[in-house]
């Protein structure tokens, strides 16, 4: 059966890096909302302009908007998906379960002290999109992307406030989701502490158990 997978953090879990390296290893496709918004952002699409707003804040952006991409992304999609930073909030899970059924609710634990210091040191390449953290993973040249050679930078929503407000967000709005897919029977959660390797073997170890 093809893994169709929801990944749950809050932000700063590292959530978008462990997604990354899980589809490239487990041939997944992966459909990252936030990386989405962001593209259409720096492409200045309609949708970018309306959403850039409301990512500068630290809040979600419109449920209606966030759809029409996943419906785009995961229509006539062959294989086994992860959802990165999808669904948010209740509203968005049922609309996911009218175009898809998933399989697996992966849910990274994380301290959230650790959070602040992550979202501080963490970098990302305005050309691809790879994400570096100053210690953790830092780049071989600083300021400069292993991958692509573009430039390093911190999100505009990477500020002390903004990532208060998108903990704050976290916890009212998408947090109840566990329960959700708790009562499902489809929930695991990976203990998110550790270097980048451990938890990614941790989420592996998760993943291939769950299947069989
Ligand atoms: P992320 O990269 O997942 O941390 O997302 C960055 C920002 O994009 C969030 O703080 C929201 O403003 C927006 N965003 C990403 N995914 C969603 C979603 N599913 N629903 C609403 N807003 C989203």
């Amino acid at each position: 059966m093809d893994a169709r997978i929801v990944l749950l953090g809050a932000p700063g879990s590292g959530k978008g890096t462990q997604a990354k390296r899980l589809c490239k290893e487990l041939d997944l496709t992966l459909i990252s909302t936030g990386d989405l918004l962001r593209q259409a952002v720096r492409e200045n699409t309609p949708l970018g302009v309306e959403a850039k707003g409301y990512m500068d804040a630290g809040k979600l952006v419109p449920d209606k908007l966030v759809i029409g991409l996943i419906k785009e992304k995961l229509d006539g999609l062959r294989g086994g998906f992860l959802l990165d930073g999808f669904p948010r909030n209740l509203e968005q899970a049922r609309m996911l379960d009218a175009i898809t059924e998933v399989n697996m609710a992966v849910e990274l634990d994380v301290d959230e002290n650790m959070i602040v210091d992550r979202i501080a040191k963490r970098r990302s390449c305005r050309q691809c999109g790879e994400v570096y953290h100053l210690v953790a993973r830092p780049p071989k040249t600083p300021g400069v992307c292993d991958k692509c050679g573009g430039e390093l930078y911190q999100r505009s929503d990477d500020s002390e406030e903004t990532v208060r407000n998108r903990l704050a967000v976290y916890h009212e709005k998408t947090q109840p989701l566990t329960d959700l897919y708790e009562k499902r029977g489809i929930l695991v959660t990976v203990d998110g502490r550790g270097s980048i390797d451990d938890v990614y073997r941790r989420m592996v170890d998760a993943i291939r158990g769950f299947k069989k």
